[in-house]
């Protein structure tokens, strides 16, 4: 048996309330690695091969499908449990990970991943204890927030049960809800809470006792003991440690990375009392650091614990907002009240919607609104006014409910410029439907590449591509300094979506990996766990295999290579002042030319060969099914 891995999926139907197992196929472990490429993999066999139409995202049909890799929970950084389904946000791939230790607790409960399908009639709980299953009603927490359902689990189900749950935006079927963990980690992009909402699925709970066994333990060992005294010495972990993702802040403000105003504003005076630095500086409680999930091997700590007694919103303490939040709540909204930043992340978290692509949202909106193409009438008799700290709470609260001027917004931002037209999806930001995150393209030239071609939608983390450029390199990959040609950009972001897609089929914390270990030490680790032979080519090559497979999921949903695009704003409006004053993603069009070459994405014929030269001779044939442009 290889290591690291159970070998067994849960099968459960919602719409007979009957589960099964299935056997992992231990081939597609070399070929797909586990996570996200195994996920990746079902979805394509059960919507496209096995039936003749593919299902609607928010249909019994489409199959919602949690999966861990080999190294979740074995391995140092190995925190984190992937979603994927079809996204009732961008009708593509819907993948999103999240970090903790629900996936540790699945493996010892005796499964590599959760397929569910079917819809049942009335809210459920899937209830897995060591291997036995229960569906059983949940009529008691549908209605709940996901915080306060979470809540009622666990002292429903007592200790040692590690749950996900959806809240009312997810019921009520937002394209843009997420889903949340009992350890307040986030599922946030492409709208997979409504899958769970269309499901009538309110929670999944899991406890497991067993022992994960790994190929050569004491090797296992020594390897996370070297990563993780050797973490807090990099300079990025060290950053990591002090403030946590939101300590970008401080350097985004002064190298133009950070969004204003929708990105139109390059600089902004107040955009200091929103950082990370200053958070921690005023609220921090006790270390102001925490791990994500019990039993997971990091010597990070990159949650933010900090707490204040506020008149208006009383006592806190928990969790502090991560960057995505920070900019999305804050900066992109022009609200610099720390305390009203934490209360809205706060809100989202509990009505169970996506940050960033509500800030993009109501963002988008607030620019509308002062164009005059957006009124009162449209709002409900709001005014939609930059920081204010009343509406954006109002506006979260529609948008989670589905209710007035909310129930557009929270279709996310293309189909609400739809909606409203009169122009205003110029400047509606996303990719594929997905609501651009909050590092600049303009600034950070592959960015934009990457996101417009990543194959979920606007996406930071399916090739971080902006971290080669702030100098976090790649040597082990040919990659000794920054990109500085369309080359350059277009072989950097290759590699980047290669081995993101390998670090989210492992599964792996990026934080953990990129500018803290090479990848001749994770080919070690991946050998030490699972028993298979790898190096970095190794690696890089597993990588590349889950993004074409990715790629043929989002073909045979029905895009195509001109879904592959980035918004007008960041190509043809230069920021007018500040650090990153003057900067466009001029050259998006000889980058996607030259991508398309690289990828060999330009006929149907030399996609076809690819396939066969990476082997993946079993999906070449459903080429001859999809139209490339
Ligand atoms: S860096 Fe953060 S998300 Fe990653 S394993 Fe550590 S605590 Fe978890």
């Amino acid at each position: 048996m290889i290591g690291g891995v159970c070998g067994r999926i849960l099968m459960v139907d919602l719409s007979s309330g009957r589960s099964s197992v299935e056997q992992l196929d231990e081939s597609w472990i070399s070929r797909f690695i586990g996570g996200a490429g195994y996920a990746t993999k079902f979805l394509l066999n059960y919507t496209a091969v096995e039936r003749s139409s593919i299902p609607d995202p928010l249909s019994p049909d489409n199959p919602l499908i949690v999966m861990t890799g080999p190294l979740t929970g074995v391995s140092a950084f190995g925190s984190k449990t992937v979603l994927v389904s079809r996204s009732p946000l961008t009708y593509g791939l819907g993948k999103s990970t999240f970090a903790g230790s629900f996936g540790l607790s699945l493996k010892k409960a005796g499964f590599d991943g959760i397929v569910v399908v079917g819809a049942s009639d009335k809210p459920v709980h899937i209830i897995i204890d060591d291997g036995s299953v229960d569906v059983k009603p949940a009529s008691d927490l549908w209605g709940m927030d996901s915080l306060e359902a979470s809540s009622a689990i666990a002292r429903f189900l007592g200790d040692g049960f590690r749950s996900i749950v959806i809240g009312l935006a997810g019921e009520r079927l937002s394209r843009i809800a997420c889903i949340v963990s009992s350890e307040r980690r986030i599922a946030g992009r492409t709208g997979l809470g409504a899958v769970m909402g269309s499901k009538k699925l309110k929670a999944i709970s899991v406890r497991g006792s067993n022992p994960i066994d790994v190929h050569d333990p004491e090797c296992l060992r020594e390897l996370n003991s070297d990563w993780l005294s050797k973490a807090p010495r990099t300079s990025r972990g060290e950053a990591m440690m002090e403030y946590g993702t939101a300590g970008g802040v401080s350097m985004f403000i002064r190298t133009g990375n950070l969004p204003i105003k929708h990105w139109v504003m390059g600089s902004w005076d107040d955009a200091w009392k929103i950082s990370g630095v200053t958070i921690m500086e005023k609220y921090r409680s006790g270390s102001g650091r925490k791990i994500c999930g019990s039993g997971i091997l990091c010597s990070i700590a990159c949650e933010r614990v900090i707490e204040f007694d506020d008149p208006g919103f009383g006592r806190y303490k928990g969790k502090g907002p991560e960057y995505e939040s920070v900019a999305a709540l804050g900066s992109m909204v022009l609200n610099s009240d720390p305390i009203v930043l934490i209360k809205l992340n706060e809100l989202c978290d509990r009505l169970g919607i996506d940050t960033i692509s509500t800030g993009e949202v109501i963002a988008w909106a607030m620019e509308a609104y002062e164009k005059g193409l957006i009124t009162k009438d449209d709002t409900g008799g709001l005014e939609l006014r930059w920081g204010d700290a009343s509406i954006l709470s109002k506006l979260i609260e529609m948008i989670g409910l589905r209710e007035g001027f909310g129930t557009i917004l929270s279709d996310g931002v293309k189909r609400a410029s739809e909606a409203i037209g009169r122009s205003t999806n110029r400047f509606a930001l996303h990719v594929k439907g997905l609501e651009v995150p909050y590092h600049n393209p303009r600034l950070y030239k592959s960015m934009g590449l990457a996101y417009a071609t990543s194959n979920r939608g606007a996406c930071h983390l399916q090739g971080m591509a902006m971290l080669v450029e702030r100098g976090v390199l790649l040597p082990e990959y040919g990659i000794s300094k920054p990109p500085s040609s369309v080359e350059e950009y277009v072989n950097t972001v290759i590699i980047h979506q290669n081995l993101c897609c390998f670090l989210d089929s492992a599964i792996l914390c990026k934080f953990g990996v990129f500018g803290i270990v090479d990848f001749d030490h994770i080919a070690k680790v991946w050998t030490a766990v699972t028993g298979i032979g790898c190096d970095k080519m190794g690696i890089l090559h597993a990588g590349e295999s889950v993004w074409y497979l990715e790629r043929m999921v989002n073909y045979l949903f029905g895009m195509s290579n001109s879904d592959d695009n980035l918004p007008r704003r960041f190509v043809e409006e230069p920021i007018a002042d500040g650090p990153a004053k003057g900067s466009v993603c001029d050259n998006i069009h000889e980058m996607l030319n030259l991508f398309y070459e690289c990828r060999s994405l330009r006929s149907i014929e030399e996609l076809k060969s690819k396939l066969h030269m990476l082997g993946l001779e079993d999906i070449a044939p459903l080429a001859d099914r999809i139209k490339l442009n």
